[in-house]
């Protein structure tokens, strides 16, 4: 027990003691004990008041002067609402600095619920977005970012990358939108104005594309008269050697403007490609005859159709993959080697793969090879005719197949490079007897 309890507690027993000693000289014990019972009750209830009316009034009265147990009472409450005070005033100031942290912060903040119900934004957030302060929160998201590409993004569930939208307030405008997941299933959704890069993004498109298509005529006419010069009967011998160099050299030229504006076609086709109906075994059949009908092949290219489904998507895009992979497989692959092409469906989707057993890659280059104009060894690259543009086609295809690029690949053993297309992209079976 504490002094303050004792004390007050042989302060009470000794009262009581001098009021029974009194009434017994009194003759009156009974009434002596009742007063003085009354006389304590009395002090304590003008204290209990006194501490109460301080509690209601504490911000601007002095606390009560009490000693004693009612003083350590009074200290007690003094001690927790400093305390008190102290957080209050900490929670206070760091929420001030958070706020003009977020004011500071270029790119816009919204605080979502797990519901996606607006919680709080930023000062940008409400600038890009056009939310309105009060009014907005407790709404949810997708019910005031309508833009059909975000909510496809919501509905995939898939937030590493941003997605990048069309401002709804000025269309010229353009917003990248990222969803970052916290907390026990809140949500923040950061949002940057992008509208520069995309502009720079697309100058640069402009300038590849047309530059090609510049460079495309020019090129087809020199070739020309230099397949003529070579073809010359009269033309002195010691030029033959130059201008067979000149005729492969013109070639390669012309084979990296091709791709280049293929490439260029394709980013500029947005969204997801078509769905035409594609008979993918006879596109196989006929790119190996072609590869057979080649000067110069691998010995053996074996084709496995394992499965009849047709796939559903741009003929072209698809026939370029295709022929990309598997013209790559015949140019890195030794005409005593052997190419693998298969096709097969499953309930992931369909699949097309080409395994070689030829030159191989290193692991370190497998993450770059689908970059533009990336070459693991550009000497032979050259050798072989190559544009470095072909797996960077590839992939932009496959991405608006809404498909993935799997490189398995062992330096000196071979490659496989499997094409993993959406159930989405594989063509019913109703709808291939419809067809067939
Ligand atoms: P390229 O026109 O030079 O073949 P690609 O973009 O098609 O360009 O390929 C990029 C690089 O990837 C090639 O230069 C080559 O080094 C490597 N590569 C692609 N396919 C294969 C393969 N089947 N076997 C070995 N290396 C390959």
């Amino acid at each position: 027990m504490s002094p303050a309890w004792s004390f007050a507690l042989a302060r009470l027993v000794g009262a009581f003691a001098i009021a029974a000693l009194v009434g017994y000289f009194l003759g009156e014990v009974q009434l002596t004990v009742i007063v003085v019972l009354a006389g304590y009750l009395a002090l304590n209830f003008a204290r209990l008041y006194r501490l109460e009316r301080w509690l209601r009034r504490r911000r601007t009265e002095e606390p009560p002067d009490f000693r004693g147990i009612w003083g350590d009472v009074v200290a007690l409450v003094m001690r927790i609402y400093r305390r008190k005070q102290f957080h209050k005033r900490r929670i206070v100031q760091l929420f001030r600095e958070f706020r003009r942290m977020t004011t500071a912060m270029p790119d816009g903040v919204v605080v979502m619920s797990a519901e996606r119900e607006i919680q709080w934004f930023n000062r940008n957030a409400a600038r890009l977005l056009s939310l309105r302060r009060k009014v907005d929160y407790r709404q949810r998201i997708d019910n005031l970012l309508r833009q059909p590409e975000f909510s496809r993004y919501l509905s995939d569930g898939d937030y590493s990358q941003a997605v990048v939208i069309r401002s709804a307030a000025n269309s010229d405008q353009h917003l990248s939108l990222q969803v970052v997941a916290y907390g026990a299933g809140q949500q923040l959704l950061l949002v940057r104005d992008v509208t520069r890069q995309i502009r720079l993004e697309a100058m640069r498109k402009d300038f590849v594309a047309n530059a090609s298509h510049e460079l495309r005529s020019p090129l087809t006419v020199i070739a020309g008269y230099v397949d003529a010069l070579a073809d010359d009967r009269s033309i002195d011998p010691a030029w033959r050697a130059p201008l067979e160099e000149m005729h492969r050299q013109a070639e390669r030229m012309r084979a990296v403007v091709d791709a280049l504006i293929e490439l260029s076609r394709l980013e500029a086709s947005s969204g997801e490609a078509g769905n035409e109906l594609i008979d993918v075994a006879g596109m196989l059949t006929l790119l190996r005859r072609e590869v057979l009908a080649l000067d110069r092949h691998p010995r053996e290219v074996e084709l496995a159709l394992e499965s009849a489904s047709k796939l559903l998507g741009s003929e072209q895009e698809v026939h370029s993959i295709f022929s990309n992979l598997i013209s790559n497989a015949v140019k890195y692959t030794a005409p005593d080697g052997r190419v693998d092409i298969r096709w097969w469906t499953d309930g992931a989707g369909g699949h097309f793969s080409v395994r070689d057993t030829g030159v191989g890659i290193a692991r370190e280059h497998l993450p770059r090879l689908t970059e533009r104009f990336y070459r693991v060894d550009p000497g032979r690259a050259r050798a072989t005719g190559g544009s470095g543009l072909g797996l960077a086609i590839v992939k932009h295809a496959l991405q608006r197949h809404g498909a993935t690029l799997e490189i398995e690949s062992e330096e000196g053993e071979g490659s496989r490079f499997t094409c993993h297309f959406p159930l989405r992209r594989v063509a019913a079976r109703t709808a291939l007897a419809a067809n067939d």
